[in-house]
């Protein structure tokens, strides 16, 4: 088609939508990792299992004991802006779950070979569904839902291009479980890849422990618990020592209301509040579990959801700088900083 040739505007047929969204949610195997995980959650999961074959690439499959998907919803589950979670623009704008586009399950299945294997209290069996035929079949598993993603980018070589080594990819997918099992101590993950167990957590009350044990006893143990409330806002978490400070970023871990995100603003108020204790472009290390009442927040700014913004981004700024900077006061008893927040 030469540029200034005239085609008729047409719809685009409804495969290719989702696969021109699956270039903004899909990137690599870690965003699948990302998605599924996120649906476990919002299901109610306790206990969630990824297994990955050659990096995610070749094969994930998320499993997890939540409410599962009645076998008639199941077809709905992988058509476009379809959502068991939100119903109008009220509940848009004060939701809870992570997610509530209903596109991530259409992108993925549109750039993979996705099947979907579910069971929810009151079915007498699980049903299976294959993403690309349709078909649907009895299937055997508890309550709770599997999803089988394999060759991803299959259909799309310009993706499958950027992919990186097997063991790149395996690194984060494995940093995409790390990132939701910081904030959800309750809930028991596991991750294997090629058959062996590569990493575990186990379900704890406490998300203090919950820190241990993703970030390490070194890390937390360097480290001032911080909280704070301020109005409309809590932060509690973790300052790292500027001694545990690093050349790159990959030590901080924010969340908002239980999501994480990547935030400039409370990057900037985190690196101002080490200011004086940190030389030399090295990265703190912190993890800042924000609390915001919902309508103050809107994370419906990008398809990942990763970014947010807020309603008034001076006052999370100041309350993020002023937790940092109280928690690494030199004054401060060790002891006490290093009580549960
Ligand atoms: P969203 O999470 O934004 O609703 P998805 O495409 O990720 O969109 O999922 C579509 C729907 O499928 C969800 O709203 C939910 O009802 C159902 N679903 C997906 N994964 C699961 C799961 N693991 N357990 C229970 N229901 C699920
Ligand atoms: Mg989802």
């Amino acid at each position: 088609q030469a540029a200034g040739g005239r085609r008729p505007i047409r719809e685009l047929p409804d495969e290719l939508v989702s696969q021109i969204a699956a270039g903004e949610v899909v990137e690599r195997p870690a965003s699948v990792v990302r998605e599924l995980v996120d649906n476990a959650l919002d299901a109610g999961a306790r206990q969630v299992t990824v297994k990955l074959e050659a990096g995610g690439v070749r094969r994930i499959v998320v499993e997890d004991d939540g409410a599962g998907i009645p076998a008639a919803d199941l077809p709905l589950a992988l058509k476009r802006h379809a959502t068991s979670k939100i119903g109008n623009l009220s509940e848009l704008e004060n939701v809870a779950t992570m997610g509530f586009r209903g596109e991530a399950l259409a992108a993925i299945a549109s750039v993979s070979e996705l099947s979907i294997a579910s069971r929810t209290d009151s079915d007498a069996h699980a049903t299976r569904l294959e993403g690309r035929s349709g078909e649907l079949n009895p299937s055997a598993r508890a309550v709770g839902t599997t999803v089988e993603v394999r060759e991803l980018f299959f259909a799309t070589p310009a993706r499958r291009k950027f992919l990186k080594t097997d063991a790149t990819e395996l690194a984060h997918c494995i940093e995409a479980v790390r990132r939701h099992a910081l904030a959800r101590p309750q809930v028991g993950f596991a991750v294997w890849h090629e058959g062996r167990l590569v990493e575990q957590w186990r379900a704890t009350a406490s998300i203090e422990q919950r820190a241990r044990d993703v970030l390490g006893a070194d890390f937390v143990d360097a480290s001032r618990a911080l909280t704070l409330q301020a109005g409309p806002l809590s932060i509690s978490g973790r300052a790292g020592s500027p001694d545990s400070a690093r050349a790159r970023s990959d030590h901080q871990y924010v969340y908002v209301n239980g999501r994480f995100v990547r935030d400039k603003l409370i990057a900037h108020a985190a690196r101002s509040a080490y200011e004086d204790v940190l030389h030399g472009g090295r990265q703190p290390a912190y993890l800042l579990h924000i609390e915001i009442a919902p309508e103050r927040v809107d994370v419906n700014v990008h398809p990942t959801k990763i970014e947010v913004r807020f309603r008034d981004g001076r006052e999370v700024h100041q309350a993020v700088r002023r937790a940092i900077e109280t928690a690494l006061a030199p004054g401060r008893a060790e002891g006490a900083a290093l009580l549960p927040a």
